[in-house]
């Protein structure tokens, strides 16, 4: 059996993103290797598709226009941590700079591409719980530390 892993659903082709897009990548190798459960935490947290774009600041995560949605990110999050629970999920593969899913850079909250230091909500949960967690940039060492390939 292969061994399952989270991943952020856009990575995947789903239409989820803020914009109605997606941020589809070449999976062939990681569907060879785990077991994909694909998630989307803004949408979990009750987000439509699409949305203002979000950004985290001082740890909160706000809307272009000024709605504070951290609530609805937090949900989201907790979502996630529930079926990487339940599925028993080895680790998480998540799309990067996302205020959900990114996991060691974050936008720094002007909406101006500036990337910080810093986690997304649902990453930092992840990764708390003991699931470590990948951006795309980083599939291959995700194969090499947690698949049998
Ligand atoms: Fe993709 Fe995560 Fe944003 Fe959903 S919350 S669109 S899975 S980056």
């Amino acid at each position: 059996m292969k061994p399952r892993i989270i991943i952020s659903a856009c990575l995947m082709g789903e239409n989820c993103k803020y914009n109605g897009k997606n941020n589809i990548i070449d999976i062939s190798q990681l569907k060879e290797c785990f077991e994909l459960i694909p998630v989307c935490p803004e949408c979990f947290g009750g987000l439509p598709i699409p949305r203002e774009p979000a950004e985290m600041k001082n740890g909160r995560v706000y809307q272009k226009n000024g709605n504070d949605v951290t609530d609805e990110f937090i949900y989201g999050a907790e979502q996630t941590l529930y079926i990487a629970e339940e599925k028993n999920c080895v680790a998480a593969l998540l799309k990067e700079n996302s205020p959900s899913c990114g996991y060691g850079n974050i936008y720094d909250g002007s909406f101006s591409g500036k990337l910080i230091s810093g986690n997304g909500i649902t990453a930092e949960l992840l990764n708390s719980k003991g699931i470590a967690v990948f951006g795309e940039s980083r599939i291959n060492k995700l194969i090499e530390l947690y698949s049998m390939c």
